[in-house]
């Protein structure tokens, strides 16, 4: 049996909620059918006070061996490298952090939090949060560019706001039942098989997409028009399989009308939230995009966006579905 401790730091509990969530395979089937013993989680956990803490020692002292380390939310540094502002069982959470990693097999950082900072680590960052191994892009973080785990692994990041909860308990399945040798990682420790595909991959408007037809307004239908040229949808610059494994199982944010933020980069939330640059598309000389697809440049995308809206067809101005 694999034992597992899930920890929060600078959280808002999301993933945890998302977790809570998964279908394929749910979490009460990683207990029943693929063996993991959640030895203690801040929403499943049955351990409390001073059970609890005896319980995480043994795990930070190497006293019961530690599979799987899952860390949720940031590591809060401040005030001055103390770590004072997220107290948890009586010690700094990030002492917490630095005793349990180094015991693990394995270290899975869930959400965006974790694995760089998120919303916690925007400027002016007043907790000095950071994520396990990346603050934003620049790798780092608390554990440091070169830690590696008991299993010689760097951190598994697996991003979002929030992760979607099938990709947690597939990853942790993977990791119990001795497969992480297959969880190929791209270069910012992301599982690829979640994550080389866009947003964009799988999108009912992608069509829209094609001949530049843009969505002008919310509440337009929710299937007319796409959401890149002026609603700010960044599903072409985005790695998540979104639109590959639905939401629910049944959609996604740009299938329900809602431009995909970015969620799973580590520059999210973009602009630091600055006004006027949320679900709002960035532009030069006042239309073309700032930001385009992932390898496109500018001058072949003006070019191939003019073409694009002089040849296309009639339906493509229009709401194609019919409920
Ligand atoms: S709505 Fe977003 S994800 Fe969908 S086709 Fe347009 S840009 Fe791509
Ligand atoms: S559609 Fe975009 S913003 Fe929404 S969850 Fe997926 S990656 Fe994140």
């Amino acid at each position: 049996m694999a034992s597992l401790l899930w920890f929060q730091g600078g959280a808002c509990s999301g993933n945890t909620m998302s977790f809570l969530n998964a279908e394929e395979p749910s979490a009460c089937d990683l207990v029943t059918d693929f063996g993991i013993d959640i030895a203690w989680h801040p929403s499943l956990g049955m351990e409390m006070g001073e059970n609890a803490q005896r319980l995480f020692w043994s795990f930070a002292r190497g006293e019961r061996p530690l599979d799987i380390f899952v860390f949720e939310g940031t590591v809060i540094m401040g005030p001055n490298g103390s770590g004072r502002y997220d107290l948890f069982a009586d010690r700094p959470m990030k002492d917490w952090v630095t005793d349990l990693a180094n015991q693990a097999q394995i270290v899975v950082a869930i959400g965006d939090c974790a694995c760089w900072g998120g919303i916690p680590a925007t400027a002016p960052n007043p907790t000095d949060s950071v994520g396990l191994q990346y603050l934003k892009r620049n790798k780092g973080g608390f554990l440091g560019a070169d830690w590696r785990s008991k299993a010689g692994l760097p951190v598994i990041n697996i991003p979002g706001c929030p992760a979607h909860p099938d990709w947690v308990t597939q990853i942790l399945v993977a990791v119990a039942s001795g497969r992480t040798a297959d969880i190929a990682l791209d270069d910012l420790q992301r599982p690829q098989t979640f994550f080389k595909t866009f947003t964009q991959t799988g999108c009912t408007r992608v069509q829209y997409f094609e001949w530049k037809e843009s969505t002008e307004e919310f509440g337009q239908g929710t299937r007319k028009g796409c959401l890149f040229y002026e609603m700010g949808c960044r599903g072409p610059l985005t790695h998540s399989p979104c639109n590959r494994i639905l939401w629910n199982r049944q959609s996604s944010k740009t299938r329900a009308g809602m431009p995909c933020t970015g969620c799973t980069e580590p520059e999210f939330p973009f602009f630091d939230l600055a006004p006027g640059t949320v679900f709002k598309t960035q532009k030069v000389f006042g239309a073309i995009p700032k930001e385009l697809p992932e390898g496109a440049d500018h001058l072949t995308y003006t070019a191939h966006a003019a073409a694009a809206r002089v040849a296309a067809p009639k339906w493509a101005r229009e709401d194609m579905f019919v409920v």
